[in-house]
């Protein structure tokens, strides 16, 4: 039996979902009832009726997963998968300048883990951050984790006095000028499409900055029959299903080692045992959904 073929089996003995971020490895995509980025997956499962969710990404997914949806089970195939982004925001430091700086407004994006969430005011996704930071009385921000995002917040905000956590994704962070000029040089004609988590000089160089969800729709609609991606690499193998005519170049291909933690085996695993479940105290997981419940009200509107 194939990969795929087991997982069919498998989902039909329960009451499952499969759930893969963009940046799996393309079976795993190919096996999930639904793939997306982190919040829109988590946005995804509320709209379920279903009691267990198999979530393929890092930590951070799969708890947001559960704060948005505390009535159903969370699996998570490999609880070793963390971001280390996330994991760069010390709560200590954080409680320490939250008490120093009683008028600042914390601001986390998404990609936090669950304490993190807690301690914010509100939350934020690649899409929507610029729109969230704008819409805060507060003069004062503290933005975290992704100093790349939140220079890139920035650029659009120039009437609040924004501090930002000095934490960077890796992934991102490494793609690099040069190596996107090689691909331009070669490829002149090429559309240039970049995450906000890449450094400011490579955001400088795109035709195009946005979320993977964003990135995804632009090369579907984009007229450019080659496009340069700055983003994980596993990206493409969405794009070219989604754009099968066009070609896509990921300037060294940049890789997360902690999203391919979760493999085929650990995913089966999980199917057959509906295990490991991803569990957090009840009281953190109330502090940590208002940030996204308020993040959610300034989407709307309200
Ligand atoms: S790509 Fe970056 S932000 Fe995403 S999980 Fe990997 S390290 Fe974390």
């Amino acid at each position: 039996m194939s990969f795929q073929e087991e997982v069919k089996a498998l989902k039909k003995r329960g009451d499952i979902v499969l759930v893969a971020h963009n940046y799996q490895i393309g079976p795993i995509q190919d096996a999930a009832d639904y793939v997306g980025d982190s919040f829109g997956l988590a946005k995804k499962v509320t709209e379920l009726d279903v009691e267990n969710v198999v979530f393929c990404g890092v930590d951070f997914m799969a708890e947001s997963a559960l704060i948005l949806n505390p009535e159903k089970t969370v699996i998570h195939p490999e609880p070793k998968a963390r971001c280390p982004m996330a994991a760069m925001v010390d709560i200590g430091e954080l409680r320490a300048f939250k008490r120093r700086n009683p008028d600042t407004a914390v601001v986390s994006y998404v990609n936090t883990n669950v304490e993190t969430k807690a301690e914010s005011h509100v939350c934020c996704t690649s899409s929507n951050a610029v729109k969230v930071v704008k819409s805060l009385e507060e003069h004062k921000v503290l933005f975290l984790p992704d100093r790349n995002l939140g220079d890139y917040i920035k650029r659009f905000v120039k009437d609040k006095e924004i501090t930002l956590w000095e934490g960077y994704c890796g992934t991102h962070d490494n793609i690099s000028v040069k190596s996107i000029t090689e691909l331009k040089d070669r490829y002149p004609d090429a559309e240039v499409l970049v995450h906000p988590e890449c450094i400011p000089d490579v955001v400088d160089m795109a035709d195009f900055v946005g979320s993977t969800a964003g990135m995804l729709k632009r090369a579907v609609e984009s007229h450019a029959k080659r496009l340069i991606i700055g983003t994980e690499v596993d990206m493409g193998h969405r794009m070219r299903k989604e754009a099968p005519q066009k070609e896509f170049y990921f300037p060294g291909d940049p890789f997360c080692q902690n999203m391919k933690k979760i493999t085929t085996h650990k995913v089966l695993r999980s199917l057959k045992e509906l295990q490991p479940v991803v569990k957090i105290d009840r009281d953190l997981m109330e502090r940590a959904r208002k940030p996204l419940e308020r993040m959610m009200d300034i989407g709307r509107g309200i």
